[in-house]
């Protein structure tokens, strides 16, 4: 076997699918093409840029429409709206909570911000999502049924519930996750930050479980500037969602109430306005990203040593960034690969590292973590920007 992964090579089919050009094509940059200068004017002109104003609840309503969503609340960020499905769900002190290692920082913090402790769990290399099988088996070593939920039985601590992540958007598999969940009672979450838009079996990420978070950062498919946003079916949750996220304040025409220690998580009208234009062009930016997609997976069918990974045959992914995998043999040469990209000013990036490596998480409790690191050793994103297909 030919021994050589061809870097300059592949630089050149990535320079290939996006048309050429010599500048810089960054990792991912949000479009702006719609309507976000007039509703963020709208704003300004009619003063409305905090706490009060028509886009909030605008916005809110658009992700429900979307998504199918009973109820969205719409929050400052991604991790924010995790930390509200982790408290609402009445995850607290000395709780262990299942989530891949293989993840954004923001999922293990949050738990941490609830007093719970991360319970690291692998990935699956079809899906880049919890496996369940391996999960399954686990769980059958270590989780004991008691009560109407489950413990650890080498930590004595309670299992409260799963947060199940959409790597890249791609959906991880729910259906036997569910089941799992299930099985052991727990309460399923699902960190739907980079999965905005992508179907499971046909159903939108982020309303599968009971209660789930999307992210509208800068980098997201979708981005109000900063933002998030709390999706569930269930009415009480979304009350005490909405309650929580606006410091627990009951309405009064003048007094101030609070019942409850809340948060200052409500998102700005600002934000929201960006959000609404934005949420009016998602169906495009779907379009443009798949396109994308189908280019880089043309591109790289038959090169040597590396793969384009593509969406789960039960998925339509919103393909939020776009990944190649390198064959197990070509592992060594990441780095390498990720140098002479940037080098010729394609921001390709490597994924995260795993939570249970780092310097804060390194005590948690872990299962077999070798699938998660060996797709962090073999994926390398490569630049995903819905503005880099010129179609409509
Ligand atoms: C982006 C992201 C979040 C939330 O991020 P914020 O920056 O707080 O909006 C959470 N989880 C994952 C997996 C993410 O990618």
């Amino acid at each position: 076997m030919n021994n050589d992964l061809n870097e300059s090579k592949i630089a050149e089919i990535l320079r290939g699918v996006l048309n050429g050009g010599s500048e810089y094509l960054p990792l991912h940059e949000p479009s702006f093409y719609g309507s976000e200068w007039e509703y963020v004017k709208d704003c300004l002109d009619s003063g409305w840029v905090s706490s009060a104003g028509k886009y909030v609840e605008l916005l809110e309503r658009k992700l429900e429409a979307y998504t199918g969503a009973v109820h969205a609340i719409s929050v400052v960020n991604g991790t924010a709206a995790l930390h509200l499905c982790l408290r609402l769900l009445g995850v607290g002190n000395g709780d262990e909570v299942l989530m891949p290692a293989l993840t954004f920082i923001a999922t293990a913090n949050a738990v941490s911000y609830c007093g719970a402790i991360p319970h690291f769990v692998d990935s699956d290399w079809k899906t880049l999502g919890i496996c369940p099988e391996k999960l399954a088996v686990y769980l059958n070593e270590i989780a004991e049924r008691k009560g109407c939920g489950c413990r650890n039985s080498r930590t004595g601590r309670p299992i409260k519930a799963m947060i199940v992540m959409h790597t890249l958007g791609h959906p991880a598999n729910l259906e036997p996750l569910l089941e799992i969940c299930e099985k052991y009672g727990l309460l399923l979450i699902e960190d739907a930050a980079e999965a905005l838009g992508s179907l499971y079996k046909g159903k939108h990420a982020g309303t599968v479980g009971t209660i789930s978070s999307l992210s509208f950062n800068g980098n997201k498919i979708v981005t109000t500037g900063g933002g998030g946003a709390v999706l569930t079916n269930d009415d009480e949750l979304a009350y005490r969602a909405k309650h929580l996220s606006t410091t627990a304040k009951r309405s009064h025409v003048w007094e101030f109430i609070h019942d409850a220690i809340g948060y200052n998580y409500r998102m700005p009208n600002l934000n929201a306005a960006l959000g609404c234009a934005q949420m009016e062009q998602l169906d495009d930016f779907i379009h443009k990203k798949r396109k994308l997609a189908e280019k880089y997976k043309e591109a790289f069918q038959d090169v040597e040593g590396i793969s384009f990974f593509a969406e789960p045959e039960y998925a339509r992914s919103n393909y939020w960034l776009n990944a190649l995998v390198l064959d197990r043999e070509y592992t060594h040469r990441r780095d390498t690969l990720l140098e002479i990209l940037n080098r010729q000013g394609i921001g390709a990036r490597p994924l995260w590292k795993l939570m249970s490596e780092l310097e804060m998480y390194r005590g948690c409790p872990r299962m077999d973590l070798s699938v998660a690191e060996g797709l962090v050793q073999g994926v390398i994103n490569i630049p995903s920007s819905a503005g880099l297909i010129n179609i409509t």
